[in-house]
């Protein structure tokens, strides 16, 4: 178990729970969002993995908006609250995040085809793009509040300013779900209550596209092992690694 799904097990017998249901199939970054996301992710990656990623670009990007449309699981981890009402239960967010992300490294370490693996990591990205959404961290705001200020985040009016910060390897994929709700949970109250637009949507969509692209390439480093990553894709060492921020994620949920 890695940290910080141990931290959340804590708090979460800490924390008074009541069972919401979870049912808001509307909820979400908006479909042309997410393939704007991955478009941009994509022209970050290295010459080759692009290359070999863009024959099969229809397959990733129908896999980057299925979520929205058979929703099995929340995409949301309640870090933050905004209203009077009681922390949901615990999101299944992380674990289908994982499960989407392991099965796409699996399929390419077997050699499967790339179209089919294609779909299922733009499945996982989906919920890496959700997550940076600082309501996707909240709970508390009504439906009407929700996509009222989600209409407002027009993610294309922000796309020249992004930084591509690097290839930062995902050391644990539930971890890296909890860390990024953790980092856009910090925006949520501004966004929320102060309707600061137009900021926390240029760094929700800057966060977004580079954990798109770390994902991407995260993935294949797994599969492929860094040799082959390099050899075949272009893949080169990561700038960092990220996965385990259990610090943070303690101290945001003890301010919730
Ligand atoms: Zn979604």
């Amino acid at each position: 178990m890695c940290e910080a799904t141990r931290a959340s097990v804590l708090l979460l017998g800490i924390l008074p729970l009541v069972q919401l249901s979870w049912s808001h199939p509307s909820w979400g970054l908006t479909l042309d969002g997410h393939r704007l996301i991955a478009m941009d992710a994509l022209a970050t990656l290295p010459p080759p993995m692009r290359e070999a990623l863009t024959p099969h670009l229809s397959m990733l990007l129908g896999g980057v908006v299925e979520p929205d449309f058979n929703r099995v699981v929340s995409h949301k981890i309640q870090i933050i609250s905004l209203g009077g009402t009681p922390q949901p239960a615990k999101s299944g967010a992380p674990d289908e995040f994982k499960r989407l992300a392991t099965s796409a490294q699996e399929m390419l370490r077997l050699g499967r085809a790339l179209d089919e693996m294609l779909f299922v990591l733009g499945q996982a990205t989906h919920f890496a793009q959700d997550l940076n959404q600082p309501l996707h961290a909240t709970w508390g705001e009504t439906r009407a509040e929700h996509n009222e200020i989600e209409a407002q985040m027009l993610y294309r009016d922000c796309q020249k300013d992004h930084r591509y910060r690097g290839f930062i390897l995902i050391k644990n994929y539930t971890c890296f779900a909890f860390e990024i709700a953790q980092n856009s949970s910090q925006h949520a109250r501004a966004l929320f209550f102060d309707r600061e637009i137009k900021r926390v949507t240029e760094i929700a969509w800057d966060q977004a596209v580079n954990d798109t692209a770390s994902l991407l390439q995260s993935i294949f480093w797994h599969a492929l092992g860094p040799e082959r990553a390099w050899q075949l894709h272009g893949i080169s060492a990561p700038v960092s690694e990220t996965g385990h921020e259990v610090a943070l994620l303690i101290g945001s949920l003890r301010n919730a």
